[in-house]
């Protein structure tokens, strides 16, 4: 039997990679998806989606990817439960190995494997995410209207998402364990003006308190020693995010934060071949919408990609 080359592999199962697989498979590239392990990406963590369009009531994160999922194979996508762990690009075609031992021969790449929050890692944080303890202001701010909020960080995004925060919330504490913020000065001097916000200074998260929500946390000065409790309702992580890229680092140019670098209003990368959809080209927005958009537009430029090799 000849060997199998795909047209196309999707690596990822967020909303890029979904969308890019409902894409390719309508224009008959017969694409074939590897998941990982984390079926549906970062939405799954979320409770309440508000914001996608189409969906006039919330819906929860796993609902709207397992709608996603269904929807890609009804048009055909090849779906396989497994973890990209080796890449060659330096080959054509492309030749991928996976964790369960698959491996695989493509024409063409998509990579759609998103971009993981860093989290605090202690005792209590798991328990409450998704139930109090979010990485996405942008996304739940909303569901804390008039209540006190807690937002961890003291970088730019710590900064806007602070800001973000007071349209909604009655009190934003900004828990940072240094006495300097590296926010742009900007940024630091509209948080210092802000009558919302307090800044807690040399403060580390020690505990999140609640019963099946969030009801406070227990901080440390780490000058002192000194702990004390803040009664909150939510508390955000603004502690970096990092792009699952490590794979592609050999072949594929990054910036200096690891993000995949795409060409201008386009998601080819330096690899010809090689497209990147969603979070792990973009550290800008994060939002489920946009890495539905460029799922789309890395679908439609490798269809592009694989005619211009049959001519
Ligand atoms: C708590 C929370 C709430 C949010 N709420 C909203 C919201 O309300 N609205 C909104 O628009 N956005 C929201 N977002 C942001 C949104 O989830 C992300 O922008 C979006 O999921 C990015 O999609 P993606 O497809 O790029 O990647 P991800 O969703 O990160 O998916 C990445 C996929 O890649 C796979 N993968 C990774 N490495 C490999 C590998 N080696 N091999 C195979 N597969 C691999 C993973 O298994 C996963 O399936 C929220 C995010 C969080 C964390």
């Amino acid at each position: 039997m000849a060997e199998y080359i795909a047209n196309l592999i999707i690596i990822g199962s967020g909303p890029a990679g979904y969308t890019a697989g409902i894409y390719a498979a309508r224009a008959g590239l017969e694409p074939v998806m590897i998941s990982g392990f984390d079926v549906g990406g970062q939405l799954t963590m979320t409770a309440s989606v508000e914001n996608f369009p189409g969906y006039t009531r919330a819906v929860t994160g796993t609902e709207l990817m397992s709608r996603m999922h269904e929807q890609a194979l009804n048009f055909g996508v090849k779906i396989i439960n497994d973890k990209v762990t080796e890449v060659d690009l330096s080959t054509r075609p492309f030749v991928l190995s996976t964790e369960n031992g698959n491996c695989c021969k493509t024409k063409s790449l998509i990579i759609s494997t998103g971009a993981s929050a860093k989290w605090l890692n202690i005792e209590t944080e798991k328990q409450y995410i998704g139930r109090g303890i979010s990485t996405c202001a942008t996304c739940d701010g909303f569901f804390y209207k008039n209540q006190p909020v807690a937002i961890v960080g003291g970088g730019n995004s710590a900064a806007q998402e602070a800001l973000y925060l007071t349209n909604f919330a009655s009190k934003v504490y900004l828990i940072h364990r240094r006495d300097l913020l590296r926010a742009d000065s900007i940024l630091q001097q509209r948080l210092f003006t802000n009558t919302k916000i307090e800044i807690v200074w040399n403060s580390v998260v020690e505990e999140f308190i609640g019963g099946q929500n969030i009801s406070g946390i227990k901080i440390k000065n780490v000058l002192t020693d000194e702990r004390k409790s803040i009664d909150v309702a939510g508390v955000f992580l603004a502690i970096g995010h990092k792009p699952n890229t490590e794979l592609f680092k050999k072949y594929i140019a990054l910036d200096e934060d690891g993000y995949i670098i795409t060409k201008p209003k386009s998601t080819a990368t330096n690899v010809e071949g090689v497209f990147a959809a969603g979070d792990v080209q973009d550290k800008i927005y994060r939002q489920a919408v946009v890495a539905v958009g460029t799922g789309a537009m890395a679908a439609i430029e490798a269809q592009r990609y694989l005619s211009s090799k049959e001519t």
